[in-house]
């Protein structure tokens, strides 16, 4: 399948205006949570508001939707159809705050799965592929879309939950799979692993990995660290529970692409909440999303805290849908300014990531009014912390001219993460 086609799933070459309007259409008439908020922003209910409105339309939260779901339990009120119709839940892994469960229709289900098939022919995979998905197959959404994409363009699904790094290795090893789809960090521990194992899967049928969950595959040394430890190429891919699966990576490195004709991405500045304007194409700021073929629970205008530069131009690899610079570069509220320089997680990250010897890091923020303070824990195994250290600290300080304090530790004292690592901690002083 090529990238330019429609998906599967949506035969009509319908337009993103059009999908638009049918799916304005069906929450105005039946969905509790858009009726309330749209009301009580003065919208008429009878309007039909239309893509040319879409600015009008206010903003969408998570916070405001884990309230609907406390106020309206178990699953809230952004549900267009009666709780019969849907048939799976989900939920977020909560570790910002409670979970937020979310439902799918069969149809809604049937477009993520679409979305992931869309990212699968972006990375050149096909039927003829082993996929493996080392990924715990809970209550969190994560792969499951993955899973199930792959098995419905033919290819070989291999489940990787319940078991161990070493026996997902041994997994992969043995079936001879070629793709490994798991999130980035996870897939530098398990390259960690398997060197402590003395497994090869540098010369492993293993040609491509791709990663979600959180950013780094963009990323350029996680990329470089990723590319290596496999010896397979890798692509990156953005998707959240409450959203779907919007992004993917492409043949130019650093370019992560929204899928346009399912989802409308906007960028606002984060405090004022107002659109950001382009400067020389780009644009930076918070990406907005309002996905297009999730009908029975959709996001609209929803902001996504995700940090991003959007650029509306044609990219060399041929996709003529925007794309975002660096990828994710962070998270809105882990984003730091330092002496009136923004500090975007995703630098620092790049940064540190070019250090082979560092293995795990963490990242402290110590914000208080007039100064921040970055300390960043790095894991080494080898001699010479306090040097490495040192010259961590001098390359943060040349590329983004502030100060961190870098902090050598032993190996295994900071938290593992197997789906979205938490590496970035804010401390407000007094
Ligand atoms: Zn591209």
């Amino acid at each position: 399948m090529n990238a330019h086609q429609p998906s599967s799933s949506s035969p009509t070459a319908s337009t993103p205006a059009v999908k638009f309007d049918a799916l304005l259409a069906r929450v105005l008439d039946s969905n509790a949570f858009y009726r309330r908020k749209y009301d009580a922003a003065g919208i008429a209910l009878d309007s039909r508001p239309n893509l040319a409105n879409l600015a009008h339309l206010p903003y969408t939260t998570k916070e405001e939707l884990a309230k609907d779901q406390a106020e309206h339990p178990p699953f809230g009120s952004n549900l267009t159809h009666s709780v019969d119709r849907y048939s799976r839940m989900h939920q977020t892994s909560g570790t910002t705050g409670i979970p937020l469960r979310w439902l799918d229709t069969p149809e809604s289900w049937e477009w993520w799965l679409s979305c992931w098939r869309r990212i699968y022919a972006a990375a050149g995979v096909t039927r003829q592929d082993r996929i493996f998905v080392a990924f715990s197959f809970g209550p969190f959404i994560g792969f499951w879309t993955a899973f199930e994409a792959g098995q419905s363009l033919g290819a070989m699904m291999l489940a990787g939950g319940g078991l161990t790094s070493v026996q997902r290795l041994e997994t992969l090893l043995a079936n001879a799979a070629t793709v490994l789809v798991c999130t980035p960090t996870y897939a530098l521990r398990l390259a960690q692993v398997a060197s402590n194992a003395g497994l090869d899967i540098t010369g492993s049928s293993v040609r491509l990995t791709i990663h979600a969950g959180e950013p780094g595959a963009s990323i350029p040394s996680v990329r470089a660290r990723l590319e290596s430890a496999w010896g397979a190429r890798c692509i990156d891919h953005a998707g959240a529970t409450e959203v779907g699966a919007w992004g993917h990576g492409c043949s130019e490195p650093n370019h992560l692409h929204v899928i346009e004709d399912e989802f409308i991405p906007e960028v606002i500045d984060s405090n004022t909440q107002l659109p950001v304007s382009a400067s020389e194409g780009v644009q930076a700021g918070e990406l907005v999303l309002t996905n297009l073929g999730r009908v029975g629970s959709p996001v609209i205008r929803y902001r996504t805290g995700d940090l991003v530069e959007l650029v509306r131009a044609p990219c060399p690899c041929g996709l003529d849908t925007v794309f975002l610079k660096g990828g994710v570069l962070g998270r809105a509220d882990n984003m730091i300014i330092v002496r009136g320089v923004n500090v975007y997680p995703s630098v620092l990250e790049d940064l540190v990531r070019g250090f082979d010897e560092v293995g795990e890091f963490e990242v402290e923020l110590q914000a208080q009014r007039e100064m921040s303070e970055i300390v960043i824990r790095i894991e080494i195994g080898s001699t010479g912390g306090e040097s490495i250290a040192q010259r961590l600290s001098d390359s943060i300080h040349q590329r983004l001219n502030v100060r961190a304090r870098v902090d050598p530790v032993a190996p295994g004292t900071l938290p593992r993460h197997e789906m979205k690592a938490r590496r970035y901690v804010i401390r407000s002083r007094g």
